[in-house]
């Protein structure tokens, strides 16, 4: 059987560097909104950066900037030593970039191996034995869903979908997976559930990731590298290396080294929270 994860991850691409990344909304001589001022940060391959910032900061647009879904104004994003992203190069969504958003996007009709299938070669065809059984691993890699492999989505729980998304987006063999508040609407539980799921997946299938949240503890967690940005035009204020030993479970959230780091990074985020509520009050004055 075709072990997926024994070529993806393994390797040594995936690295991106972003560089003076700037983006402007709307007529920028008519004072348009600032999403991003000079946003620098290199990611290493198959590091696990989480992005933390208030609603309304500029994550958003550096995830879809990232993933080719915009344009940025200024400064640029390269990938593997070639630019993917800057105000001279067409934003193109590829491949090799994957995003998974909150709401999910599997398509109904579809069975789950097939919505899987349909990830690694974009169409609804017949498709090899080897890629079926690739799909089949990555699955079962994914907290044993090639058990529910015949289902449909809207017969498995939401939690599930999820997992299935990034399975979907794994199939593409991206060079970075992105993903944008992938558990947001979910509750503690299924929050915490999804954790160690992604925590066992990164760590069987390594693989450069950004992953966006407005959680402190969750981004503490996940990441190797916790990016705290500040209150719009999103900037980088903070970046906390995250020295918890792998593999990690949540069992670490009581560990004092866990609630050290968390004491330590807890101010920045909450007075760039602060500030973000406090303009939107402004706003609304
Ligand atoms: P986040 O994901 O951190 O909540 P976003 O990147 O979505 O933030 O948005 C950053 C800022 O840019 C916000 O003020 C938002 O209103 C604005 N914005 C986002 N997308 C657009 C757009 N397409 N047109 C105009 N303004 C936008
Ligand atoms: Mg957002």
């Amino acid at each position: 059987m075709a072990e997926i994860g024994a070529e993806i991850g393994t390797k040594a691409r995936g690295s991106v560097s972003i560089e003076n990344l700037g983006k402007v909304y709307g007529a920028v001589e008519k004072a348009g909104v600032v999403a991003l001022d000079h946003c620098s940060l290199a990611i290493a391959p198959n590091e696990f950066i989480a992005l933390v910032g208030p609603s309304g900061c500029g994550k958003s647009t550096l995830a879809n900037i990232l993933a080719g879904f915009d344009q940025p104004n200024t400064g640029s994003v390269s990938l593997d030593g070639q630019i993917i992203a800057s105000p001279s190069v067409l934003a193109k969504p590829g491949p090799d970039r994957v995003m998974v958003f909150q709401h999910g996007a599997l398509f109904p009709w579809m069975t789950i191996l097939d919505n899987v299938l349909y990830g690694a070669t974009r169409s609804a065809a017949p498709h090899s034995d080897d890629l079926r059984a690739s799909a089949l691993d990555l699955l079962r890699r994914s907290g044993g869903l090639n058990r529910v492999a015949a289902r449909f989505p809207g017969q498995v729980s939401s939690g599930m979908q999820r997992r299935i998304e990034i399975v979907r987006a794994l199939m593409t063999d991206p060079a970075i997976l992105i993903l944008d508040e992938p558990f947001r609407a979910m509750d503690s539980i299924a929050k915490s559930r999804m954790h160690n799921h992604v925590l066992a997946l990164h760590e069987s299938v390594p693989k450069t990731t950004v992953f966006i949240t407005h959680d402190l503890q969750e981004a503490l967690l996940l990441a190797d590298r916790v990016v705290v940005m500040t209150t719009r035009p999103g900037r980088i204020k903070q970046i906390v290396e995250v020295d918890l030993p792998r593999p990690r479970t949540t069992e670490v959230l009581a560990s004092e080294k866990f609630l050290a780091l968390k004491a330590a990074t807890h101010q920045a985020v909450h007075d760039e929270a602060l500030k973000a509520f406090e303009a939107g009050e402004k706003e609304r004055a």
